[in-house]
């Protein structure tokens, strides 16, 4: 069966791809947004939200909702792995304002939901539980998906433009041959925890290399608790992950002390390898956003707030496309070169932060250092946090 063509066929409902599918219908574009789950569905995540995340909602129409349904945070604590304990806040940072104060702490299946809510108000196709299996390539140019629905039905589905918001495990990239392993191979054990002390509204950070673990608290007696491992130490407990967690946790000595008292209320679930690098479409009519275009490692929690960017991204350079009838791979090389220049400096910044939490020794020093200078833990908080540029961390003379 072929159905009738749309401007747009974007190819999951997470952050990014409804961010994308909103952005679109507000331009007066035919839109399809086709996702296997049906919402409110889980998602694994450390489920802490940028500070700049919220402008980006706010444009979606739904940073309402969200506050209804966040915890903010207004900073976040690290632990060194000597017990060094250093916190930044989100603050202005000269001339550099978040949008919000504060980062937030939202759980995914609430987040999402808000989101996909505010699609079904619009003219939006929106198809759940519709797993796109392959995308349509004629001539190098991409023509649309073939889909197959609840009850197993095949559908071939056309449009000008696929956009790729599928996630890490993207169909359309995978088709397209442009999903790469890479060499940094983690593992996260998530779950949450209930009666901690004092856990309202800081995220707290525990680097122990070769680990490290996050408690964001999502809500009042809940926090998220994400405990990222060598894949290696986890993959052989992969039937027994509990057992593992449990005794990971106690290596920790900081984390450990901080959960006395604590009581684990749900399954473990585990993701990894979590980094792996995605090329650039060789075929026109489309564009990858959110996870489907990469992802490193979740240890400065932007991933949310690079979806809704990159979704932002992509809709500029697809209206551009779409008016000027032209979707070539050339017409959508704009995208690509937009990645780089909001993404290039900050993924820069987040390897090296990567190098820093993977060496004992200068993880301490650096904590010793910024234990000393606090604003330059804001600095630092500002850039992760999307709202001071990393050029910052050099130019910016801060005590
Ligand atoms: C352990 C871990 C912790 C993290 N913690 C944080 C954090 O604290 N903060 C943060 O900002 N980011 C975090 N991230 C990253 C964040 O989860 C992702 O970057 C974010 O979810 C990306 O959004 P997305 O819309 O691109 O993809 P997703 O949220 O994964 O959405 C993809 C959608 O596509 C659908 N889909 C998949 N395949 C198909 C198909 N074949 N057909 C149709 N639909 C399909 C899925 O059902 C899903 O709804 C974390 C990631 C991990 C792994």
């Amino acid at each position: 069966m072929t159905a009738r063509a749309a401007d747009v066929i974007v190819v999951g409902a997470g952050p990014g791809g409804a961010a994308t599918a909103i952005l679109l219908a507000e331009h007066g574009l035919t839109v399809q947004l086709l996702d296997r789950a049906r919402f409110p569905r889980p998602k694994i995540c450390g489920e802490y939200l940028s500070p700049e995340a919220p402008r980006v909602l706010d444009r979606l129409g739904v940073l309402k909702t969200v506050d209804g349904l966040a915890t903010p945070l207004a900073g976040m604590r690290i632990i060194a792995p000597d017990g060094t304990v250093v916190s930044g806040e989100y603050r202005a940072v000269g001339d550099w304002r978040p949008y919000r104060e504060h980062a937030m702490a939202i759980e995914r299946a609430l987040l999402d939901e808000a989101l996909v809510e505010r699609v079904r108000a619009l003219p939006i196709e929106f198809r759940e539980q519709t797993r796109v299996s392959d995308v349509l390539v004629e001539r190098g140019q991409a023509v649309g998906v073939e889909a197959l629905d609840r009850d197993g039905r095949v559908a071939r589905l056309s449009a000008t433009l696929v956009i790729a918001a599928d996630g890490r495990t993207s169909v359309v990239a995978q088709r397209l041959g442009l999903r790469r392993a890479h060499r940094l191979k983690r593992m996260a054990l998530v779950t949450y925890v209930s009666g901690l002390e004092g856990c309202r509204d800081y995220g707290e950070v525990f680097v122990d290399p070769p680990d490290y673990a996050i408690l964001n608290p999502v809500a009042a007696d809940r926090a998220n608790l994400s405990v990222v491992v060598p894949l290696d130490h986890a993959a052989p407990w992969s039937g027994r992950l509990e057992t593992f967690f449990t005794a990971r946790i106690r290596h920790l000595p900081h984390l450990a002390r901080r959960l006395a008292g604590a009581r684990i209320v749900a399954p473990v679930s585990a993701m990894g390898p979590l980094a792996y690098e995605v090329g650039t479409p060789r075929v026109g009519g489309v564009l990858l956003v959110g996870d489907a275009a990469g992802f490193f490692d979740p240890f400065t929690g932007e991933g949310i707030y690079a979806a809704l960017r990159s979704a932002e991204l992509a809709v500029e350079t697809a209206v551009g496309a779409l008016r000027t009838g032209d979707c070539s791979r050339r017409a959508l090389a704009d995208y690509g070169r937009a990645r780089r220049r909001v993404f290039g400096a900050k993924a820069r910044v987040t390897r090296a932060l990567q190098f820093v939490i993977s060496h004992r020794g200068l993880a301490n020093l650096t904590a010793r250092v910024l234990a000393r200078r606090p604003g330059r833990l804001d600095v630092l908080l500002g850039v992760i946090g999307d709202f001071v540029p990393p050029k910052a961390l050099v130019t910016r003379h801060v005590r």
